[in-house]
């Protein structure tokens, strides 16, 4: 006897999104996720055009966020720029996307349990979860989308070991400033990649860079950003992630279903895991519909595909002495550049 038809394990963004799918189609879900309320964590916030229609879908209005016209590629001699041709995307605060996509759920009907999963079975008939209130839930289904080093998918030998080589690691801050531009800049500064989306009223700061080193230097050392930002106030503390690349040797198992950072992700250098993330929620709610996991993971390996391929060939570039050569170069070619941008943003 299942508990649920559907557990969905992790409340974040994709997690909700899946629980929401899940009630469009008319399945029960149950949310397990020990943190209560709105949950804020590093990201760029920038919403890429391609998952516009995913927001409306999932019933978050754009309204919610600031539009971003395009991204800019910064560095102290140079700058070149591509307006997406679709269409704009959205600069949104976490807190706000998480408050709409809550609000969401919860007028459908989704089910919560505040607890942490501690070990999953994906055998049987059932997928079984045991969580850190010393209960068991059973479902039908589960989809996994507990994040960048995802406990389910350890639990259920999924995950693959880490690779030590170029990690890198993000870490955001917002500044009390009205955004000066509509596009995401993006600095190339020697320390890492310094990613500005403008918001409502204020600017997301997000560093990529590796392992050691620190936000504030970084910032300083950013020449015309720090300049722009100086004397303006902190409107967040400082929250990291990372190491950002995680891999997976397969995206089910049995009854359970991996989905966003869970399944395995490259680096923020071209800001789509949220698209990615909401399509493969999606997809993974068809695929329970369909009973059909192995058709879940033909749809994400081609809903993966530009941002594993793509993503990892520039983080590759910007991990090795060439960083330096990504703007001018990117200058010197503004059709390749935009042709690159017009993939992210599909
Ligand atoms: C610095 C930085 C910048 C980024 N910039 C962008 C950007 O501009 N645009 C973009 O689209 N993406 C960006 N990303 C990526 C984006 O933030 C992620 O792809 C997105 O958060 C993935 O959502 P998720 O729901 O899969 O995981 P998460 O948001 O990590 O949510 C996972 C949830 O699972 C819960 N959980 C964990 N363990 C358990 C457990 N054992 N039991 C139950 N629940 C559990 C956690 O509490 C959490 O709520 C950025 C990331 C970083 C770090």
């Amino acid at each position: 006897m299942s508990d649920a038809e559907l557990i969905v394990v992790g409340g974040g963004p994709v997690g909700l999104a899946t629980a929401i799918e899940a009630r469009r189609a008319g399945i029960d879900a149950l949310v397990v996720e020990p943190r209560e309320g709105v949950i804020d964590k590093a990201c760029g916030e920038g919403i890429m055009p391609g998952a516009i229609p995913a927001l409306s879908r999932l019933g978050v209005a754009r309204t919610h966020g600031s539009p971003i016209a395009g991204i800019d590629y910064r560095d102290p001699r140079r700058s070149v720029s591509h307006r997406f041709a679709g269409g704009p995307g959205l600069g949104m605060r976490r807190t706000v996307l998480h408050a709409a996509l809550l609000e969401r759920a919860a007028e459908l009907g989704v089910r919560w349990r505040h607890a942490r999963v501690t070990r999953v079975d994906a055998g049987g008939d059932l997928a079984t979860v045991w969580t850190d209130d010393d209960a068991t839930v059973r479902a039908d289904w589960l989809v996994a989308a507990d994040g960048l080093h995802s406990p389910v998918a350890r639990s259920v030998g999924l995950a693959l070991p880490e690779l030590r080589a170029r990690r890198r690691f993000g870490q955001r801050r917002h500044f009390g400033v009205a955004p000066w531009t509509d596009l995401v800049e993006v600095y190339w500064t020697p320390a890492g990649e310094l990613y500005v989306t403008p918001l409502a009223g204020e600017v997301g700061v997000a560093l990529l860079a590796p392992r050691g080193v620190r936000f504030a230097d970084a910032l300083a050392a950013s020449g015309e950003l720090a300049e722009r930002l100086d004397g303006a106030d902190a409107t967040s503390e400082l929250r990291g992630a990372g190491p950002f690349r995680q891999r997976t040797r397969a995206r089910s198992r049995g009854r359970v279903l991996l989905a966003g950072d869970a399944s395995g992700y490259v680096d923020a250098l071209t800001a789509e895991g949220l698209r990615i993330g909401f399509d493969q929620a999606r997809l993974a709610v068809e695929a329970i519909r369909a009973g059909d996991p192995a058709g879940y993971e033909r749809a994400w390996a081609h809903s993966t595909r530009d941002f594993r391929v793509l993503t990892s060939r520039l983080v590759r570039v910007a991990s090795s002495p060439l960083r330096g050569a990504v703007v001018p170069t990117a200058a010197t070619l503004p059709g390749r550049f935009a042709a690159a941008v017009e993939r992210i943003a599909r």
